[in-house]
């Protein structure tokens, strides 16, 4: 058999899939695990979404589209979220694809050279295929540090020395998967002295930018001089109950037309009547009525699943202030049952306790300083989070040292 390329063998992966199809498994098999695994929305998408989409199917929306998204959605996006950045939004300056996430490819294949040296800066932890495409596509990775004790923002300091000549992209996360932080203004605007004084590009990945629960969100964009070397990244997938629907976008007016030929390379254009559904999600009053009803109840799953986890021996967790993330500390956890660590405690939850979470080595090389985390999504029922985090307790109590 021929062999496969070395490329392939390195490439990095989102490990919430890996112990998904681990949990599915152990489903199958008829044992009963409560899951924090994947990141995604447990309601419906809401129906005038999905009559928007049938209604495309049924005039005869099957064939390809611009590459760059149908006009109808690129101005349906520039006008809200524009709307929501107080920035105005050209729509010839967004671009379609099949959900968020193929924009971290695009924009690092847009700003970097393969094997020249090019570091791209991305938050550690963070969300896993910003490390793996970096790498995979030729840039020099470079990790900056995400920390408990300021609230999962990051220390400026310590950002600027990674900063070097090489840096041609940074990338930010907020609201943030795995933490559940907010980047506050202050470190936005750190940032965006540090790019416009260095002329760096910033991916600015708002994928949970209304999910939020306290405060008003704040983009990078809306901050003076930043709106030209910002990519703005985000979706309808979280929002809107989305996920499998894959539509996405991008916005900045200088790469649009190259992310355009990054589509036309690879996927031709994003799914022709799910666009139509993306603009209902976006201009249809009954859908944000939906959505803000779906943020409501992630805010009282917030509140339910930080009070449980504190109650759990060993576990300290902050509150998340946006997405569907939990992130607690369980250094204390392993040193008082003798456990070795959060991947160790992670694996016995899932056979002993049979409750399934993510442990902070799938975000990122572990900082020793910041001891050891887990990530539960709470995007699952106020039972399950009930239940699950009983059990956990059940299971500390039982292997106490
Ligand atoms: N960015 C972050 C930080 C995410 O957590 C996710 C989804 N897990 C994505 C991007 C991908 O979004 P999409 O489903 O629209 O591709």
């Amino acid at each position: 058999m021929p062999e496969v390329s070395n490329r392939t063998k390195n490439l990095g992966t989102e490990n919430a899939f890996v112990v998904l199809a681990e949990v599915n498994k152990k489903k199958a098999l008829g044992e009963n695990i409560i899951s924090f695994c994947i990141g995604q929305p447990d309601f419906d998408t809401p129906e005038t979404i999905k009559n928007a989409a049938k209604k495309a199917i049924d005039s005869g929306k099957s064939g390809y589209t611009s590459s760059c998204g149908i006009l109808e959605l690129r101005k349906a996006i520039a006008e809200s979220e524009g709307k929501l950045r107080g920035i105005e939004i050209n729509p010839e300056s967004v671009v379609v694809d099949s959900g968020a996430k193929s924009f971290i490819t695009h924009t690092i294949m847009t700003t970097t050279d393969f094997g020249k040296g090019h570091e791209v800066m991305y938050p550690n932890p963070g969300y896993p295929i910003y490390h793996a495409q970096a790498t995979v596509n030729g840039a020099v990775p470079v990790p900056y540090n995400i920390l408990e004790s300021k609230n999962f923002n990051f220390d400026l300091n310590e950002f600027e020395k990674r900063v070097s000549d090489k840096t041609k992209l940074i990338i930010i996360n907020s609201p943030q998967n795995p933490t559940g932080g907010v980047l506050t203004k202050e470190s936005l605007k750190g940032i965006a002295d540090i790019a416009i004084d260095k002329d760096l590009w910033v991916y600015s990945d708002e994928i949970y930018s209304n999910i939020l629960f306290e405060g008003k969100f704040e983009s990078i964009a809306s901050i003076k001089g930043m709106q030209e070397r910002t990519i703005i990244a985000t979706g309808v997938s979280k929002t809107f109950a989305m996920t499998g629907w894959r539509i996405g976008y991008a916005i900045n007016e200088k790469l649009a037309e190259h992310f355009t030929t990054w589509v036309t390379n690879i996927n031709a254009c994003a799914c022709h009547s799910n666009q139509y559904g993306a603009i209902a999600a976006l201009t249809e009053k009954n859908a944000k009525n939906d959505a803000d009803k779906m943020t409501e109840s992630f805010k009282k799953r917030r509140d339910i699943i930080v009070e449980k986890l504190n109650e759990i021996p060993g576990f300290n967790c902050l509150k998340p202030l946006g997405t569907f993330y939990a992130y607690p500390n369980v250094t204390k956890a392993c040193e008082i049952t003798g456990i070795k660590d959060s991947e160790e405690l992670r694996k016995k939850l899932l056979n002993e306790a049979k409750v399934a979470v993510l442990s902070d080595i799938h975000f990122g090389e572990r900082i020793k300083t910041e001891g050891e985390h887990l990530r539960f999504s709470f995007a699952t029922s106020e039972e399950n989070i009930i239940k699950g985090t009983q059990a956990i307790k059940e299971f500390m109590e039982k292997n106490l040292k």
